[in-house]
């Protein structure tokens, strides 16, 4: 596999770039080797600057559930580029993706748009407090919200694929109101609700930053009594599900109403937005309307606005849920004979259009299962299915994502990558 002119980049890039990076997980870490470096992308490949071609299943860690530079996508954003790029100003937009949100979620009357996943669940969490006048949080080992002080424990994929605890300089401040309870275990957040002063739990209510993990329908259930009669609002943090699990999110997929959602990459369609949306009565704590101040130069930008409403609209059109499915399914098939075939002992999580593999016997249903991986096992998967042209997130923790522009073609040349990592995961 050549990677000559990614190698130079990566020397380069690390002179003025830490790590050459502007996000962890991009520096391949935990797979070692070098990280390669993009040219270009185009329906479901992605080009890097040696010229390999490969099925993207990365698709920039979501967002780009059509595919890379879909037609009608790229047409709107163009429109859009003519008319200015920034205003401080409110624009029509605005309005528009703010009614595809809420119309979307039963949830929600009113949203907020903002430019991170991150953004959307701090203000998600100060908005809890503000509702409530309560402090403390519940959240899951093994999810992540986005790198806020105060939700930087336990917190799944980055963390887990480069071993630390937490991170240096959040102060125990910053945490001691942060309540961790185990993923699909009912018990841990009874325990949690006990204490007095919780203002919220926040779930994945579908996991992806530690592997692809379902909850049971008993758990999510509960969970949704818990909140309702302790008077806890209960956060859904779609940003990685909102608009990929079902239209309607993890939320329609597995019937239940969260009080706040959060969302983010799918909903800018690449551009970066994210989004939190609740009912009235707790929207109208927000600034300027309340007293929860929460503000952002470029939120709602133009044509991050026109991006999502462009990429929401083809979507509905599309409605590629069930095909999603079916694919998905059979990638699970596939991944199950190979490793058979190889002796090699998997797991393979999937919930839609979320997928991926897990090298250990034991079935993985919380953060503590999905640490029994191999991760060494996954390292030389990871990169025989690089040199047979499939792009796969660099780390064991993280979901792969499939797109409506990946043809059958696409999925079977997965399939036979796969065949061939699991014989090299099996020979090594
Ligand atoms: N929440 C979830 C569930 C996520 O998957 C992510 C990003 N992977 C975030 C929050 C943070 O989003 P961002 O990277 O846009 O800040």
């Amino acid at each position: 596999m050549k990677l000559e002119k990614s190698i130079e980049l990566y020397t380069k890039g690390k002179k003025n770039l830490v790590g050459a990076v502007n996000s962890p997980v991009r520096a391949f870490k935990s797979v070692g080797g070098v990280p390669i470096f993009i040219d270009k992308a185009k329906g479901s490949k992605i080009y890097d600057v040696d010229g390999n071609e490969y099925v993207d299943m990365v698709l920039s860690y979501g967002p780009m559930i059509l595919g890379h530079r879909n037609s009608v996508v790229e047409k709107t954003i163009k429109k859009y580029l003519k008319r200015g790029y920034t205003f401080g100003a409110s624009t029509k937009g605005e309005i528009i993706l703010a009614k595809m949100v809420c119309d979307v979620f039963p949830g929600m009357d009113k949203v907020r748009f903002v430019n991170s996943g991150t953004e959307a669940v701090l203000s998600a969490i100060r908005l809890a407090r503000a509702y409530t006048g309560k402090n403390k949080i519940i959240k899951f080992a093994g999810c992540y919200h986005g790198h806020s002080d105060s939700l930087l424990v336990a917190a799944g994929s980055g963390l887990a694929t480069l071993s630390i605890p937490g991170s240096k300089g959040v102060p125990d401040e910053a945490v001691k109101n942060t309540l961790i309870a185990e993923f699909n275990n009912i018990k841990s957040v009874e325990r949690h609700l006990k204490k007095d002063d919780v203002a919220a739990i926040i779930i994945e209510p579908i996991a992806g930053n530690m592997g692809v993990i379902q909850p049971s329908s008993k758990f999510i259930k509960e969970l949704n009594e818990l909140a309702k009669a302790n008077d806890v609002l209960l956060i859904a943090d779609e940003v990685m599900t909102g608009f990929r699990s079902k239209f309607g999110g993890a939320q329609e997929l597995l019937g239940f109403q969260a009080d706040i959602t959060c969302l983010g990459k799918v909903v800018g369609g690449g551009f970066p937005v994210g989004a939190y949306g609740a009912r009235n009565e707790i929207m109208e704590m927000v600034a300027p309307l309340g007293d929860m101040y929460q503000a952002g130069t470029l939120s709602g930008n133009p044509i991050a606005m026109a991006c999502g409403i462009a990429t929401l609209k083809e979507l509905k059109k599309q409605d590629p849920y069930s095909d999603f499915e079916k694919t998905a399914a059979f990638l699970e098939r596939e991944m199950k004979t190979a490793a058979k075939e190889n002796g090699v002992d998997l797991q393979v999580n999937r919930f839609g259009s979320m997928i991926n593999p897990f090298f250990t016997k034991t079935r993985v249903v919380d953060f503590k299962t999905a640490q029994t991986s191999d991760t060494d096992k996954f390292k030389t998967f990871f990169w025989k299915m690089m040199e047979n042209g499939v792009f796969l997130p660099p780390s064991q923790f993280e979901s792969w994502f499939l797109a409506t522009a990946m043809t059958k073609r696409d999925i079977y040349k997965v399939r036979s990558a796969i065949q061939v990592a699991m014989k090299a995961v099996a020979d090594k």
